[in-house]
């Protein structure tokens, strides 16, 4: 436990006149207080107070001179306290659940009420903010107790708590991830008895949570317990049917989920871009729908990595990532993924090392990132000749981007200059010679120059018989 006072931001001092003066009773609760015996840094603040939150909020908003935004339909409100950190009110309450919603039925309740209906005992320990008990821990639940042994344990019977709010079990694996910690037996097993129920969830809060997974420091952890309690076919069937190894003729292929989680673990351990990381969890994911067998050569995925670029639309929008540049750029490098391997498996050539330049763009780090985290063979030999070759990849990108700046680049002659030269109006044929150009530059059989694409740009138009206006 820390020795510095748990409550000595000078706000929680606001709080604490004004319920005196109110004479009410509140609370500091949840992630805030967990996060503090934890160590980990944490901006939010929840309050619950006995009583109206709103209320409470009202008075220190006047004190502290902020707007207060009250949510009056769910009982809320917040504010910014003068360091910027954000800070909620809610009133203490009872829920009572239906079966078939997850909006539940709300009424005033103790602070023991609010607290038996938070999801884990650790999310559940409240400091008092009154005079006579200023800084007391309430631990109704024993969540001091899982801290220290690093339990996630709810509060209440698992079954209920599920039951309820069916978003709890993917919360209850995202804190598994985020802080390392156990589920408790009787809360695994109560997810498992309970994951089909995960379907009443809106997509949304899921995405939520599986970003905080992804974002995890050993995000795997996530997955497999996804996975191992039987949530995963519901909320990402295309990641479930990664699993398995299959053996024909004694040949066997690898696990690809237990593959594709060791490249998220790698990359990991590199970046902390969420969307690279995203990537890397779906760089694999049309391997089921392209296998073939041979008896010759054995296993193959072929273009895996193009059909599987095709699937990443379909599968953010499903699960309500972002359709924008982000689901762009996870596209791009599932697309990419093999392309500086197959590079490094040839003899490494200026030609092909300008293309990947040239499609990779300013996401070339991050490609070779990915790639480096995809070699995972188990032979230490192959890792180390692979790890080498990529060595080779990366000095040769960097020469030819400080001789050739091909990353991001437009040819130097534009469809406009083709057009404006020889009298045309926009056609195939302003096309075709800009494409032969580019061509050109990427092969390396002329500088990535105006002078040089322009004489290129005469030589082409003569031969298709064209004449300067
Ligand atoms: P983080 O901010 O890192 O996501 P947190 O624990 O603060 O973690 P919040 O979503 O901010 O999580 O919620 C604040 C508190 O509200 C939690 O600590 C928990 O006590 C309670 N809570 C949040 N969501 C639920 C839920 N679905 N069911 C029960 N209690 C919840
Ligand atoms: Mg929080």
């Amino acid at each position: 436990m820390r020795e510095q006072n748990p409550l000595s931001l000078p706000v929680f001092e606001d709080i604490r006149d004004i319920v005196e003066g109110l004479g009410l009773r509140a609370y500091v609760v949840g992630g805030y207080v967990r996060d503090y015996y934890l160590r980990r840094p944490s901006t939010d603040i929840d309050v619950v107070v006995v009583g109206s939150g709103i209320e409470v909020a009202k008075a220190l908003g006047k004190r502290l001179k902020t707007k207060v935004s009250v949510f009056k339909t769910f009982g809320t409100a917040m504010l910014h306290d003068r360091e910027g950190r954000e800070i909620e009110f809610v009133g203490a309450r009872k829920e009572s659940y239906s079966p078939d919603s997850r909006k539940p039925a709300v009424e005033e309740g103790t602070i023991e009420d609010d607290q038996l209906r938070r999801d884990f005992t650790i999310n559940a320990l409240a400091w008092s903010l009154n005079s006579d008990t200023y800084g007391e821990l309430l631990d109704s639940f024993g969540g001091m107790a899982d801290l220290e042994s690093c339990i996630i344990r709810t509060p209440t019977d698992p079954d209920v708590t599920f039951s309820d709010d069916p978003l709890r079990m993917i919360r209850g694996i995202r804190f598994a991830t985020q802080l390392g910690f156990d589920l408790a037996p009787e809360t695994f097993d109560a997810i498992v008895r309970n994951a089909e129920r995960i379907k009443i969830v809106s997509q949304e809060r899921i995405a939520t949570e599986l970003h905080k997974i992804v974002a995890s420091p050993v995000p795997s952890i996530g997955f497999e317990l996804l996975s191992l309690t039987g949530l995963l076919p519901y909320i990402f069937p295309e990641l479930e049917a990664l699993k398995g190894v299959e053996v024909k003729y004694g040949k066997a292929h690898k696990d690809n989920f237990v593959h594709t989680l060791k490249v998220l673990d790698n990359v990991a351990k590199k970046s902390d871009n969420l969307w690279l990381r995203w990537a890397a969890l779906l760089h694999d994911i049309a391997k089921p729908r392209t296998k073939a067998f041979d008896s010759r050569v054995g296993w193959s995925f072929h273009g895996h990595e193009v059909v599987g670029s095709k699937m990443v639309p379909d599968i953010f929008r499903r699960l309500r990532l972002p359709l924008n540049e982000k689901m762009k750029y996870v596209r791009k490098l599932v697309f990419l993924h093999l392309r500086p391997i197959i590079l490094s498996e040839d003899e490494v050539t200026d030609s092909a090392v300008r293309r990947l330049l040239f499609e990779a763009g300013d996401d070339v780090e991050d490609l070779m990132t990915l790639c480096e985290a995809d070699i995972t063979s188990g032979i230490d030999a192959k890792v180390q000749r692979y790890l080498r070759n990529f060595a080779l990849v990366r000095v040769k990108m960097h020469e030819i981007e400080e001789k050739d700046r091909v990353r991001n680049f437009q040819p130097p002659i534009t469809g406009e200059i083709i057009m404006q030269t020889y009298g045309l109006a926009p056609c195939a044929q302003v096309g075709e010679i800009k494409a032969i150009i580019k061509e050109a530059i990427l092969d390396g059989e002329i500088p990535n120059e105006y002078d040089a694409a322009y004489a290129l740009m005469e030589r082409i138009a003569a031969k298709k018989g064209l004449q300067k206006v």
